[in-house]
């Protein structure tokens, strides 16, 4: 319980799946803990785990696609714990794995948008706000594999996190001098509520996921939140506008 002792981390779509794991990961490690999502139940669920092991963590609500909702999110981290050292910009939804461009409907398009791109804008924003008096901070968004390479029947959810990826090679670089660094996550497909509802949408996807990926299973939240926590930490203290792939070697193929 080292690597983020005495630092205050932030995580959106902390009530569930990689959001979760990295909330808990990152308080295993020492951080006090804002876990912030659309969904209380599961927000506060992710607090009370934190604090029934020992950790110091609070849950605040925030639709990410409001910027009033972003701003005062980070605004009660900082009164509570008094910093902002780290923020794990995850929240997202899939939208649909199932329809091709032209039978994909125009509104579906905007909502995953709005939550998969201009909510980690919104974020970001009020993040690095707290972050620049401070000069220091890390960054990370929840991009994908699919942030890297094409998805068949996923655009709006590719181009989102294309954008991603985008958004973090140039954020790191207008804060490359300032004490910020900013780096993305691209996992492949990972066993959490987004892929199961895929699944049960969908049976032959199970298959057709395992069969992509090399190592012939799904990654684990757990396994992709060893990775935030590196990011959020001062062991990647070189590292800053990577997109680091988590995929089972998916994208090496
Ligand atoms: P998840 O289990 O569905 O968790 C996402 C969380 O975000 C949910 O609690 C969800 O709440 C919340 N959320 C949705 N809209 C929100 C909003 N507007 N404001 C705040 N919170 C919101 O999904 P996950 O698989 O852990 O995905 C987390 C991130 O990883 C996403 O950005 C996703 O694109 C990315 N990712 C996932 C995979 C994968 O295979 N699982 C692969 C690559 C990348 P509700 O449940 O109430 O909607």
């Amino acid at each position: 319980m080292t690597e983020m002792a005495n630092k205050v981390a932030l995580v959106t779509g902390a009530a569930s799946g990689i959001g979760r794991a990295s909330a808990i990961a990152l308080a295993r490690e020492g951080a006090s803990v804002c876990a912030s999502d659309i969904n209380a139940q599961g927000g506060q669920e992710t607090a009370q785990a934190i604090i029934d092991a020992g950790g110091e963590a609070i849950f605040v609500p925030c639709d990410v696609t409001r910027a009033d909702d972003v701003r005062a999110m980070v605004s009660a981290t900082v009164e509570r714990f008094g910093r902002l050292d780290a923020a794990v910009n995850n929240a997202g939804i899939a939208g649909s794995f199932e329809q091709r461009l032209h039978e994909a409907d125009d509104n579906l398009f905007d909502l995953v948008l709005a939550i998969n791109l201009k909510g980690v804008w919104h974020c970001m924003k009020a993040e690095l706000e707290q972050m620049l008096p401070a000069g220091r901070g890390a960054i990370v968004n929840i991009a994908s594999v699919a942030g890297l390479i094409g998805a068949p029947k996923a655009a709006a959810y590719t181009a989102s996190k294309h954008a991603v990826v985008g958004l973090t090679r140039s954020a790191a670089l207008d804060y490359a001098k300032r004490g910020i660094r900013i780096n993305a996550i691209c996992p492949a497909y990972t066993d959490t509520a987004m892929v199961q509802a895929g699944i049960a949408l969908n049976p032959a996807l199970a298959m057709i996921m395992e069969r992509a990926i090399p190592m012939g299973r799904l990654g684990t939240p757990a396994e992709i939140a060893q990775a935030v926590v590196w990011l959020c930490s001062d062991a990647s203290s070189f590292v800053t506008g990577h997109p680091l792939v988590l995929d089972g070697g998916l994208v090496a193929t």
